[in-house]
């Protein structure tokens, strides 16, 4: 298998995992990857025949240029999807991007539209997803669709150097050094909203003290994956139980 096409498959597996897990429903959603050595981008396409994101194959996954265009024509219909210009002006600004990620998932959008800021409620239940809160989480403020160029890059500014980004009344965006690392962002801050939600409900919801917090910052961070290709360690162990627990492949 070639590495372009091994790439594709990784980008389709990512989409079946993060619907399977209800993070995003129907069409809405796209993941994508730099492709090594080019200037393009492989990203899941919309379609005349797709069924949604959690039915994603290889197949449809397609190239696009930085402007968002499709490098070349092909005879299934398919197109880049309309917000493809978050992923292409991340990509644009961050060189140490590789992938981007980007979803509506209910829970987490709930805090984007209610006065509750998400608290570091746990510690060692989760210590990554802990993590994403303690670095801080930007919020893009408008609710729009991302539908070009300029406003990808406002969106790129507000998410400046965080894995993930909240968009109010939209979704959350993720950028990370390869495609397994942006999905395993995404289902952090999908835990950290869950066990907001429910914390909410159950009252009084505490975050942990701050010497706990000092500890969690100051932890030994998974060593980040090169060139954008699959993690190692904690981070693919990880992930390897999400694509087994998805039957994603
Ligand atoms: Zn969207």
């Amino acid at each position: 298998m070639s590495e372009i096409e091994q790439l594709r498959g990784r980008v389709a597996r990512a989409c079946r995992v993060l619907a399977r897990l209800d993070l995003t429903k129907a069409a809405a959603g796209h993941v994508s990857a730099r492709i090594p050595g080019s200037k393009n981008i492989l990203i899941r396409a919309r379609g005349p025949g797709e069924l949604g994101v959690r039915y994603t194959e290889e197949d449809q996954i397609v190239e696009v240029g930085l402007d968002g265009n499709l490098s070349r024509k092909n005879d299934a219909g398919l197109n880049s999807p309309i917000e493809v210009f978050i992923h292409t002006e991340i990509y644009r600004t961050r060189p140490e991007v590789h992938a981007v990620i980007h979803i509506h998932p209910p829970t987490v959008v709930l805090f984007t539209v209610c006065k509750k800021p998400l608290l570091p409620l746990y510690g060692a239940f989760d210590p990554a997803s802990l993590q994403l809160v303690l670095d801080g989480i930007p919020t893009y403020d408008r609710s729009i669709l991302i539908d070009s160029p300029q406003l990808g890059q406002d969106v790129a500014r507000a998410m400046g150097g965080a894995r993930v980004c909240l968009m109010r009344g939209h979704g959350i965006t993720a950028a990370a050094p390869s495609i397994e690392e942006a999905a395993l962002a995404a289902i952090g801050i999908n835990e950290v909203a869950t066990m907001n939600y429910h914390a909410q409900l159950l009252g009084d919801p505490m975050p942990i003290s701050r010497e706990d917090q000092e500890h969690f910052r100051g932890l030994e961070r998974a060593p980040v994956s090169k060139d954008g290709g699959p993690p190692s360690g904690r981070p693919g162990a990880l992930w390897r139980y999400y694509c087994a627990y998805t039957d994603a492949g």
